[in-house]
């Protein structure tokens, strides 16, 4: 490869040292032997909250009462762009039967989680849409109970609209409480709730670490870092889009990393040369944000040709990618490494983030090399069944017998031979 860095990040998010292990561990601990009183304690300590932890009826009518008409028909908009894309997904997983040998019937079920324990972030900004994309899913995949926890701000409670929007995408239970004390008390079934047999959504890294210490002990959709872009720009892209689309997503976070990966090295000289100008143009706290992933997280790739800059992106396997360039088809072939991927300067990954119906909680941190986001399949369990005559299982049997005794699994063989002895008792079986 001869790719040029134009801009190197001088950090990656690995090297982010913290302390983060020892006290989620710690909250974890005091929660799990404490219960519910121990939950309260943390929500006080950490979002100075001391109001109700699960929402009346009452509560939730008072707060979707607060949300603007306006506001209420775009959630309702994303809501149904999500479902329908969920429910297409669905439709894909289809029961199977198999008759793998003459008498014997093998078959796949997928069956939902009873329980789903969906996490809506709420520290920095509202996240409205992950409310969307979780408790949707969740429904959709078809989960008898769905929990949905988001933190209160200081005194006041969960925003309202992250409250109407879990609530009209089918959330049962909405909690004011967040972090790690939120994760533990879908996760453990605190407050009289039925224990969470999957936690999703995306959080901080003190979210993200409870949901991979109690991964095992219950299902989790993916362990997440920070939030990751990539835009791939030839030099038919426009630069002020392409800025315009690398600063929306670096305001996620302080370590939130942007790429641009491009073979025109005009395109990428004029956007580092904007960048600067548009992240000042932000509001301050998404400024703070935008200035300092681009500052430490940021690179810009200068390569040779589209072919050498598709496998460069392919190594970064980036949660976001998004392709201004020549020949989309072209790039939707070649491309296989993303969590979601945004064809043409017409789509943005802000599209996908908030309402065109795919889900947002995707794979960070190079985790795009190995699977994809939160679908309704994460949701639901593939199990297997079968069932045969006495001829059908015949063969089986006598396979089984022979390698279980070669295992050394006697208990095996016998559970094999006692039906051989008994359906046909007149032959011998060696
Ligand atoms: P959050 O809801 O994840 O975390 C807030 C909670 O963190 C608080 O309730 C508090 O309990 C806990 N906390 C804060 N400081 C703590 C400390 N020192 N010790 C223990 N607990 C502490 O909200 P956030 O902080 O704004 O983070 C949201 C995250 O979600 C961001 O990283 C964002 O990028 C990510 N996100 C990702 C996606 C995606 O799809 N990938 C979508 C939306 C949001």
């Amino acid at each position: 490869m001869t790719i040029e860095y134009l801009k190197k990040a001088s950090l990656t998010s690995k090297s982010d040292a913290s302390d983060v292990q020892e006290t989620v561990r710690a909250i974890l601990a005091d929660i799990e032997a404490g219960g519910d009183q121990v939950a309260l304690d943390y929500a006080a300590k950490f979002d100075r909250y001391e109001g109700s932890i699960i929402l009346s009826p009452e509560e939730i009518e008072a707060a979707c009462a607060l949300v603007p008409e306006k506001l209420k028909a775009d959630i309702r908009f994303a809501h149904d762009n999500v479902r329908r894309f969920a429910e297409t997904q669905k439709a894909t997983l289809t029961d199977v039967e198999l008759e793998v040998v003459p008498g014997v019937i093998t078959g796949q079920k997928a069956i939902p989680v009873d329980a789903a324990g969906c996490y809506v972030p709420g520290g920095r900004y509202s996240h409205i849409a992950s409310a969307i994309m979780t408790v949707t899913t969740a429904k959709v995949a078809g989960c008898k109970h769905i929990m949905a926890c988001s933190p209160p701000r200081p005194g006041v409670g969960v925003a309202p609209a992250i409250v109407y929007a879990a609530h009209i995408c089918g959330a049962d239970t909405i909690m004011a409480i967040g972090g790690v004390q939120g994760v533990a008390a879908m996760a453990f079934g605190l407050f009289g709730l039925p224990k969470a047999k999957i936690l999703v959504g995306p959080g901080n890294q003190f979210v993200a670490e409870a949901k991979r210490m109690l991964f095992g002990r219950v299902g989790i959709d993916m362990i997440a870092g920070p939030t990751d872009s990539l835009i791939l720009a030839d030099k038919t892209a426009d630069p002020h889009i392409v800025t315009t689309d690398l600063v929306s997503q670096a305001e996620h976070g302080y370590n939130s990393p942007v790429w641009l990966v491009t073979d025109d090295r005009a395109l990428a000289e004029k956007v580092i040369e904007m960048i600067p100008a548009y992240i000042a143009d932000l509001p301050e706290v998404n400024r703070d944000n935008a200035a300092a992933a681009w500052r430490d997280y940021a690179e810009v790739i200068l390569c040779a040709d589209r072919e050498e800059m598709a496998a460069t992106s392919d190594r970064y396997a980036p949660e976001h990618l998004t392709v201004m360039a020549d020949d989309l088809d072209w790039w939707l072939d070649r491309l296989s490494c993303y969590g979601s991927l945004f064809l043409g300067e017409e789509s943005t990954v802000s599209y996908g983030d908030k309402a065109a119906g795919t889900n947002h909680v995707l794979p960070t941190s190079g985790a795009a090399s190995y699977t994809g986001g939160l679908s309704v399949h994460k949701y639901m369990k593939i199990v297997t069944w079968q069932r045969g005559t006495r001829e059908g299982y015949k063969p089986v049997a006598e396979a089984t017998a022979r390698i279980a005794r070669l295992e050394g699994m006697e208990g095996h063989a016998r559970a094999a031979d006692v039906r051989l002895a008994k359906y046909f008792p007149d032959e011998t079986f060696d």
